[in-house]
């Protein structure tokens, strides 16, 4: 059951021919959903003229057929869904951003976070810069606009914007005659492109939009890495790859992604059936089944039936039709918001042993009530296990993981969340255990074990709680 959200998802594509291609960018957009769900956005380039259309609202609400076929063909065009942890859920902090500048337009679509957007912020609204969001997107777009102004070609911009700002960001940048994809040195968030045989391209934050459109895939971008593509085919920029380590967010594997996305030659799903394996071999249980919470857990139960050699069931079935639009029951309603969403099957759980297996628990509110929805359908003991540490630090990367306030795992030890939930034991992945997952590249675990990978000052936390803090009251 999510209760973490990542911030965003990009997508782009280029075409030798003028196509429509707005409607390929919803299908794009439409596979990377699951990264943002508050709102969403299209820019198309018809012959050097950009033009867009973006609101909140999940893809399929905001475009409906006759938005698609008002957009104009193109040969190039971008997308952003969005979850907003910063900035507010309005129409004008929807992406992709479009900027005019006197050396023409630019769509930038942006997911992660910049680690030194509050210095960057101050320094440039001390030289008179004026920003309409608190978007990092904002920063990195007028840092690229300034910078246009002093060099012969937008990838030279970039690649000095790249020197100036630092954190996560997997960029996807349109001008009137050029489409860059940009992934941050340390490889934060994932950026992938595939290619069809007409000699198109696409880059999405996943390649299970690739697969959605068609594509075949091509490979990730390395960390640092700028795709450039024009009429004269593609290129590869590498300045700015192997200045850092790599730190590819751990918890795209253990969480964010589809799970039929490859990231950095990793399926997603074998990534999470490995976490749920070695969480077997960690923090064994002694039970009659396994069953995953849907959809988050479902993986990692398979890898912790498989390696305990137990039967894995499925114990709980998810109502798949809840809408964004779906009203919450109130605090004073007897209805659970859980309860609407998870039921159990009785005839599997009812007086068995079960582990239970989430990829998280975050506030542990969620994980309590899906234990009372067992029990009352008669499990006679529940074994909790969550197939990722504990979180004890919030993110600077583009993820919604609060402050330690709201962390349950701050607070508690395992045997007190577990006595809190209802459930029998609690048995959390072990931290060194996330080096088997990608152990080969390197990752970032600064949310399990507070080592970050980037400065962080005390400008940039204050900026990101400043900003939670006026989301929540708006
Ligand atoms: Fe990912 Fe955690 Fe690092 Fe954020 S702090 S980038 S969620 S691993």
């Amino acid at each position: 059951m999510n209760e973490i959200h990542e911030e965003c998802g990009v997508f782009g594509i280029f075409s030798p021919q003028k196509a429509s291609l707005a409607e390929t960018v919803y299908y794009g957009l439409y596979a990377l959903q699951h990264r943002g769900q508050e709102g969403c956005g299209i820019a198309v380039c018809d012959d050097g003229v950009i033009s867009a259309y973006k609101d909140v609202g999940l893809v399929g609400e905001v475009f409906d057929h006759s938005k698609l076929s008002n957009m104009p063909k193109g040969n190039m065009a971008i997308g952003h869904v969005r979850y907003s942890t910063t900035g507010g859920n309005e129409r004008r902090n929807c992406q992709p951003i479009i900027v005019d500048h006197r050396k023409g337009r630019m769509a930038i679509a942006h997911n992660g976070n910049i680690s030194n957007a509050a210095a960057l912020r101050d320094k440039l609204e001390l030289s008179g810069a004026i920003f309409h969001t608190t978007s990092d997107t904002e920063i990195i777009a007028y840092l690229i606009t300034t910078q246009r102004l002093k060099c012969g070609a937008i990838e030279e911009a970039i690649l000095n914007t790249m020197k100036l700002i630092e954190g996560a960001y997997s960029l996807i940048v349109m001008s009137p005659t050029k489409l860059m994809a940009i992934r941050d040195p340390f490889g934060f968030r994932p950026l992938c492109f595939g290619k069809f045989p007409d000699g198109t391209y696409a880059v999405a934050s996943e390649s299970c939009a690739l697969k959605a459109i068609g594509a075949t895939f091509e490979r990730d971008l390395e960390p640092g890495e700028m795709l450039i593509f024009s009429s004269e085919g593609v290129r590869s920029d590498r300045t700015n790859c192997n200045t850092k380590k790599r730190q590819t967010c751990i918890f795209e594997y253990i969480y964010f992604a589809r799970p039929d996305s490859v990231i950095d030659g990793i399926t997603v799903h074998d990534a999470r059936v490995k976490a749920g394996m070695l969480l077997a071999e960690h923090r064994p249980a002694d039970a009659d089944i396994v069953i995953g919470v849907p959809d988050s857990g479902l993986d990692a139960a398979m890898g912790f039936a498989k390696y305990s050699e137990l039967p894995y069931c499925i114990g709980l079935i998810k109502n798949k039709y809840i809408a964004r639009t779906f009203i919450s029951p109130t605090q004073s309603s007897r209805t659970d918001k859980v309860r609407i969403k998870l039921s159990a099957v009785e005839s599997v759980v009812k007086g068995k042993r079960i582990v239970l297996v989430d990829d998280s628990i975050v506030r542990g509110t969620t994980g309590g009530r899906i234990v009372n929805i067992l029990r009352e359908a008669g499990a006679k003991e529940i074994h909790f296990r969550v197939s990722a540490p504990p979180f004890l630090h919030p993110c600077y990367y583009g993820t919604d993981i609060d402050s330690c306030d709201s962390l349950i795992a701050c607070k508690h030890t395992p045997e007190e969340i577990a006595r809190q939930m209802g459930a029998d034991s609690l048995g959390y992945l072990p931290v060194e255990c996330l080096d088997e997952l990608n152990c080969h590249l390197g990752c970032c675990k600064a949310c399990f074990n507070g080592s970050y990978p980037t400065d962080v000052s005390n400008a940039a936390k204050k900026d990101i709680y400043e900003i939670k803090l006026s989301d929540k009251q708006q």
